[in-house]
């Protein structure tokens, strides 16, 4: 098994990872488990962001990366959460004051100017010199809702309406919103690469 050190401190994406990328020959590791720690993220876009974070985890473990990046995108707000997703009102994954906000920003927007898209990048570098990353991308479309709907998720999950669905992404059976996803259509499109590329 060639290991792999995944650049996030996220429990739950480790187990997500590691279980896609094993059958593809990779041991995922957390960075943390390495003692490496966060780099500034300081890119204009996901796949910026994507590649700063692989590209650290690369060069300080000397080992093969993967990053991902993801966020919320509303083109009415000039893609605003974007980058800021996780800290749109302020304080750090605070999801009731992001939605809070993002419901204000939106208060007098009909529903034809409520689109929105999740996005989710992947990266997986060789190794940190690696000059044609893999990249995997996932978008998924829907519209904001004007009241929060569902317990299940997390962070803007309430307030998304998959395009085609009746319920909220926190209403959906959660192994359905893992298909349906940006972070799904990522996993499934890098996987396929892995696939191809073996
Ligand atoms: P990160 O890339 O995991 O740091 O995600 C950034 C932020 O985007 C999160 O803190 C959430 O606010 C938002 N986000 C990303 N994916 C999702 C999702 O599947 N549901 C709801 N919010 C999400």
């Amino acid at each position: 098994m060639q290991r792999i050190v995944l650049a996030s401190g996220n429990r739950g994406k480790l187990a997500e990872f590691g279980a896609l990328l094993a059958d593809s020959g990779f041991e995922v590791i957390a960075q943390s488990s390495l003692g490496i720690g966060d780099v500034e993220e300081t890119g204009l876009s996901f796949v910026e962001n994507a590649l700063l974070k692989a590209r650290h985890a690369a060069q300080v473990a000397g080992l093969p990366a993967l990053a991902d990046d993801s966020g919320l995108c509303v083109p009415t707000l000039g893609g605003a959460p974007g980058l800021h997703s996780a800290r749109y009102a302020g304080g750090h994954g605070d999801s009731a004051a992001n939605n809070a906000r993002l419901l204000r920003e939106l208060e007098s927007v009909p529903a034809a100017g409520r689109g929105a898209f999740f996005i989710c990048v992947l990266v997986l570098l060789r190794h940190a010199a690696d000059p044609a990353p893999l990249i995997a991308e996932g978008r998924w479309h829907g519209r904001i809702l004007d009241a929060p709907r569902g317990t299940q998720g997390f962070g803007y999950d309430p307030l998304f309406l998959p395009h085609g669905q009746s319920l909220s992404a926190a209403e959906l059976d959660p192994a359905l919103k893992n298909r349906l996803s940006h972070r799904g259509q990522a996993l499934a499109r890098l996987h396929a690469r892995l696939g191809s590329e073996a």
